[in-house]
C-alpha cells in the first residue's frame, strides 16, 4: 500500500473512529477489532520441473454475526496475514453497508501467478482448497475471486470441494464460470453499480450530463465507462497503468474497449490527447471515479482535485488525510464500501441462485442489483445529512451498527 500504515492497523483505526461517533460499547469494540478466526496453511506443490515448492496461504473470518462469511482469495507475492485480516474486516463492513446477510472474510496465498503455469496454479489451488476445506462451505464461508484469481480458479475450488463432499456444490464459491453456476452480469456488476450509485448522487445534485474522468480501465473502470455513457454522461478521460487520454468531446467506451483489446492500453486512442494519471485526477470534471488501485488520491494531490464528486470504484483509493482536505473543500466522496459493493452483491445473488438451483437472466440480475445499491446509497446519504457526517462515516456507522445489533441479539455465548 502507498499508505505506510499497516493495513490492519488502518482498518482498526477506521473502526475506532466510527466507534467514537457511535459511542460504541468498549467490549463490543474489542470483539470487532479482532478476526473470529485466522488460519495459516502450508501448500506444498509439485512444480512442472519436478521440484517441490511450499507456499503459504491464509484464510481469515472476521465476523459472522450476520451470516456466513464472504470474501475473495488473493494470489500475490506481497500478501501478508495483516493485509488479509484488514481485507476481511472491510468485507464485514461492505456486506453490512448493502445489507446482505453475510459476514466478512478474505484469503490469500503468497505466490506470483504470472511466473507459474496453469497446471501449477491448478495444483496450488486444489491443495489450498483442501488445506482450508473445513473453514469454507456454503453456510460457513464462501470465497470469491480477487487479485490474480478468476472464474477458473473458482471452478477448481468448487470441483475440489465437491469431490471431497461427494456431490456438486456450486454454492461454495462465487464468481464462477457460467457453465458451473456463475451469474449472468457478474463481470459487469461492480463497474455498472459504481455508476448506478453515482447516478443517484447526480440526480440529487441536479447534474444532468456530467463530465467524468475514470482512473483505471480494467474490469471496474471499463464497465463504469460503458454505464456512464449509457446514462448520457460524457466520459472525457480514462487511464490505465501506462497513462491516460483526454478528449473534451467525450469517448465512446465500446470503441475504447476495442482499442484496448488490440493494443493492450487506452493510450494512443485516435483523436485523444495523452495525459498522465496525475493529470487525470486533477482534471476539471464533475465526477471522478478512481477505479485502479489503492492510495492514488493523497494529501499531495487532494488540493488540486477539481471534481465535485468522487465515487470510489477501487478499494481504498483515497487516503484519510486526502479525504480531510477534500471534505474541507466541499468535495463529496462516496466510499468504496458502498460504491463498489455491487460485486459482492452480485456474489450474493449467485449464491442464492445456486442454493435455489435456479438460473437467472441478466435483466433479473440487474433489477435486483440496482435496487439494493440504490437503497443502500439513500440510507447512507440520508444518515450523512441528518447527522452531519461524511458519506464514509455514515456508511461505516450503518455497517458497524448492523453488525453490533446482530451481536447483541445473538448474545455472548456461553
Ligand atoms: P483490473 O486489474 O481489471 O483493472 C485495473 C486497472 O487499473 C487496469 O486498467 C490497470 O492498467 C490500471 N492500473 C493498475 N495500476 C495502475 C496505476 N498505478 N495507475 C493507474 N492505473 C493503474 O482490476 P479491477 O477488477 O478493475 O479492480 C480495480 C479496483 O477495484 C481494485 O481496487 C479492486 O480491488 C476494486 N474492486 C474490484 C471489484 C471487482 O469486482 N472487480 C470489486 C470491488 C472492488
Amino acid at each position: 500500500m502507498s499508505n505506510s500504515l499497516d493495513p490492519y492497523e488502518m482498518a482498526v483505526q477506521q473502526l475506532e473512529h466510527v466507534a467514537k461517533i457511535m459511542d460504541l460499547d468498549s467490549g463490543l469494540l474489542k470483539i470487532l477489532k479482532k478476526p473470529k478466526k485466522a488460519i495459516e496453511v502450508s501448500i506444498p506443490v509439485r512444480m512442472d520441473n519436478g521440484d517441490i515448492e511450499v507456499f503459504t496461504g491464509y484464510r481469515v473470518h472476521h465476523n459472522d454475526a450476520r451470516g456466513p462469511t464472504k470474501g475473495g482469495i488473493r494470489y500475490h507475492p506481497n500478501v501478508t496475514l495483516n493485509e488479509v485480516k484488514a481485507l476481511a474486516m472491510w468485507m464485514t463492513w461492505k456486506c453490512a453497508a448493502v445489507n446482505i446477510p453475510y459476514g466478512g472474510a478474505k484469503g490469500g496465498v503468497i505466490v506470483d501467478p504470472p511466473k507459474m503455469s496453469q497446471r501449477e496454479l491448478e495444483r496450488l489451488t486444489r491443495r489450498f482448497t483442501v488445506a482450508i476445506l473445513d473453514q469454507i462451505g456454503p453456510y460457513k464461508d464462501v470465497p470469491a475471486p480477487d487479485v490474480y484469481t478468476n472464474p477458473q480458479t473458482m471452478a477448481w475450488i468448487m470441483d475440489t470441494y465437491s469431490m471431497y463432499r461427494g456431490y456438486a456444490i456450486p454454492e461454495v464459491v462465487t464468481g464462477k464460470p457460467l457453465e458451473v453456476g456463475g451469474l449472468e452480469g457478474r463481470t459487469e456488476a461492480t463497474g455498472r453499480e459504481v455508476m448506478i450509485v453515482a447516478h443517484e448522487l447526480m440526480k440529487l445534485k441536479g447534474e444532468k450530463a456530467p463530465t467524468v474522468a475514470i482512473q483505471g480501465f480494467g474490469n471496474v473502470g471499463s464497465y463504469a465507462a460503458i454505464t456512464a455513457h449509457e446514462l448520457g454522461y460524457k466520459v472525457v478521460a480514462v487511464s490505465d497503468v501506462f497513462g491516460g487520454i483526454y478528449n473534451p468531446e467525450g469517448f465512446n467506451p465500446e470503441a475504447l474497449i476495442e482499442h484496448v483489446k488490440k493494443t493492450g492500453s487506452v493510450i494512443k486512442f485516435p483523436g485523444a490527447k495523452e495525459i498522465t494519471n496525475e493529470e487525470l485526477l486533477t482534471l476539471d470534471v464533475d465526477l471522478l471515479v478512481p477505479a485502479a488501485i489503492e492510495g492514488t488520491i493523497t494529501e499531495k494531490n487532494a488540493n488540486d482535485i477539481k471534481a465535485k464528486y468522487i465515487v470510489e470504484g477501487a478499494n481504498g483509493p483515497t487516503t484519510p488525510k486526502a479525504e480531510e482536505i477534500l471534505t474541507e473543500k466541499g468535495t463529496i466522496v462516496i466510499p468504496d464500501i458502498l460504491a463498489n459493493a455491487g460485486g459482492v452483491t452480485a456474489s450474493y445473488l449467485e449464491w442464492n441462485q445456486n442454493l435455489h438451483r435456479e438460473i437467472w437472466e441478466l435483466h433479473e440480475v440487474r433489477t435486483k442489483l440496482d435496487k439494493r445499491m440504490r437503497d443502500a446509497f439513500h440510507a447512507v446519504w440520508n444518515l450523512a445529512q441528518q447527522k452531519d457526517l461524511t458519506p464514509r462515516e455514515a456508511a461505516y456507522v450503518i455497517s458497524v451498527d448492523r453488525v453490533v445489533q446482530a451481536l447483541i441479539k445473538r448474545g455472548l455465548w456461553p
